[in-house]
């Protein structure tokens, strides 16, 4: 089955209207390699912004809340960010797990927010470093998929992400038989939960320390159908790399 490489920037908290000079610079280096599909996802506030100006690359958010609306201050609705201009959002990034301690079936909610609005989704999960040591980060994973995959999830507007806690920001990375074991583990727990069609379309990114030294082999792994960026994606300088390495 043949699956176009998805390569997704995750701004996290950076970026003011003073760098949307490097979200036209990404959109020009998407437009390079049409083969591939490229995506920022941008603080909210620069949303509407980089949707002006970002070329081929869409423009996603970094989360969004399981509610249309409500009394819930500083959270913004799948609608609002739609409004603003996002096609996509990142639900269940590590750091939100963690920081926000939001659980998976928060994080399925989210994503069934999002396709309510028709944004497509970006389902992150991933282990942490001690549950690596103790040899338990399949078994891990798998749990968290079973938890957080939302009810109806279909390639045309889920995507997953394998981030390993340990490997975000630090520069360090699984080995290539890691990241290979646990992308082929999600696909055949996928078959089992969605069937095998869907889950043979549905793209599977890896995430963590990628960068242009590395991104081409992570890319032809078996299983892996392209990256979740973050330090990376910051500049067109770094980012082209890795856009051309998914080609
Ligand atoms: C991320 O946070 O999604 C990420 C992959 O970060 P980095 O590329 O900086 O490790």
């Amino acid at each position: 089955m043949s699956r176009r490489k998805l390569v997704v920037g995750n701004w996290k908290m950076n970026g003011l209207r003073a760098q949307l000079g490097e979200v036209e610079a990404i959109g020009k280096a998407a437009a390079e390699v049409p083969e591939v599909e490229v995506g920022l996802c941008v603080p909210a506030t620069l949303i509407a912004g980089a949707t002006g100006c970002a070329g081929a690359a869409f423009i996603g958010a970094q989360d969004c809340h399981m509610k249309q609306s409500g009394a819930h201050t500083g959270c913004l609705s799948a609608a609002m960010l739609k409004e603003a201009g996002a096609t996509w959002v990142i639900v269940g990034h590590s750091e939100r797990r963690t920081d926000q301690h939001e659980t998976s079936a928060d994080v399925a909610a989210k994503a069934l927010a999002a396709r309510a609005e028709g944004l497509k989704v970006i389902l992150c999960l991933g282990e942490s470093l001690e549950t690596r040591d103790s040899g338990k980060a399949i078994d891990y994973v798998l749990n968290q998929l079973a938890e957080s995959l939302p009810e109806g999830a279909a390639p045309d507007w889920l995507s997953i992400a394998y981030e390993p806690i340990w490997a975000i920001g630090t520069g360090r990375i699984p080995t290539m038989e890691q990241i290979e074991e646990m992308h082929s583990a999600i696909r055949t727990a996928l078959r089992q939960a969605i069937g095998a069609g869907a889950a043979d379309g549905m793209r599977l990114l890896y995430g963590g320390s990628v960068n242009a030294d590395n991104a081409a082999e992570i890319f032809g792994l078996a299983d892996v159908d392209g990256g979740l960026v973050g330090g990376a994606s910051l500049t067109g300088a770094k980012f082209a790399p890795i856009i051309a390495a998914a080609a």
